[in-house]
């Protein structure tokens, strides 16, 4: 597994964006598909590829992304359902380029352009029409009634209601299939609690009005910064193109003093897992 390849909220958003702009009105010629055995054995991959032919001769009407899951629709109620959460490069190749010899997915279109998916870690490539959609655990999960950091109604009073019914600690109200926002991951996390001044023993019922408002800032403000920024530093756009945005807490930053009150960044284990932090500022 590659987490660094690793396509969360932002980055999945970025390359829907790209590929509802790019791809819209293109009509499917061909898909190829290759090396996905395992994937198909663990659910992430039809388990017959001839269901990707469903998308042949299929235009597709565009595509969308919530969470870490991005839908592209095609006529015909068919879909190209993909969430390389866990590593994956996706990307377009014009007509005349030469696209990859390795790759999972492979889409030709009919007006010689091609797009293609490489996943490098868990992930998931699915031809679904809509009905199967509705089956589909990730489809499920992000395209639900939780919130999106992203959502217009996405406001401090729904944020700090949804987080109050939780009552849980930070790490499960923001990350993971309990939680009350989608798309957040565990470098998320470090990021939002960092900027928050927000230590991660809290449960969410304790947090007064001011740090539930500045959870609620840190969560929409990594999410916009890291689109902003082109994604983070490890990813590459429909377009190859790398993002820019460099998490101001991580692994990388052991021992480094923090950039706000300059004492030295703490390694904790919490929750069953690794968490960095400033053990000065985060209280
Ligand atoms: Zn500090």
């Amino acid at each position: 597994m590659v987490p660094a390849l690793s396509v969360e909220l932002p980055e999945a958003y970025i390359l829907a964006k790209q590929m509802n702009s790019e791809l819209k009105g293109k009509e499917a010629a061909k898909c190829k598909l290759q090396n996905c055995t395992n994937y198909q054995r663990l659910g992430f991959v039809n388990t017959y590829l001839s269901d990707f032919n469903r998308l042949h001769t299929r235009k597709i009407e565009g595509a969308s992304s919530r969470g870490n899951t991005i839908r592209v629709k095609f006529d015909g109620d068919m879909n190209l359902l993909l969430a390389p959460e866990y590593g994956g490069i996706t990307l377009y190749h014009p007509q005349g380029s030469i696209p990859p010899k390795k790759y999972t997915l492979k889409l030709e279109f009919t007006d010689e352009s091609a797009l293609t998916v490489s996943l490098t870690g868990m992930g998931l490539i699915k031809a679904l029409t809509d009905p199967e959609l509705q089956d589909n655990y990730l489809y499920h999960r992000d395209f639900s009634s939780t919130a999106s950091p992203l959502d217009l109604d996405f406001t401090f009073k729904r944020f700090s209601t949804d987080l109050n019914r939780k009552n849980t600690n930070l790490k499960t109200a923001l990350v993971g299939k309990e939680a009350a926002v989608v798309g957040l991951g565990n470098a998320a996390f470090q990021d939002i609690i960092y900027r928050a001044a927000l230590h991660p023993k809290h449960k969410t019922g304790e947090l007064n009005e001011a740090e539930l408002k500045a959870l609620y800032e840190a969560v929409k403000n990594v999410v916009e910064d890291r689109i902003k920024s082109g994604g983070k530093e490890q990813f590459v756009d429909f377009y190859g193109n790398q993002g820019t945005y460099v998490a101001a807490m991580g692994p990388n930053m052991k021992d480094q003093p923090c950039k706000r009150c300059g004492q030295g960044i703490a390694k904790i284990s919490f929750g069953g897992g690794q968490v960095y932090l400033c053990p000065a500022c985060q209280k």
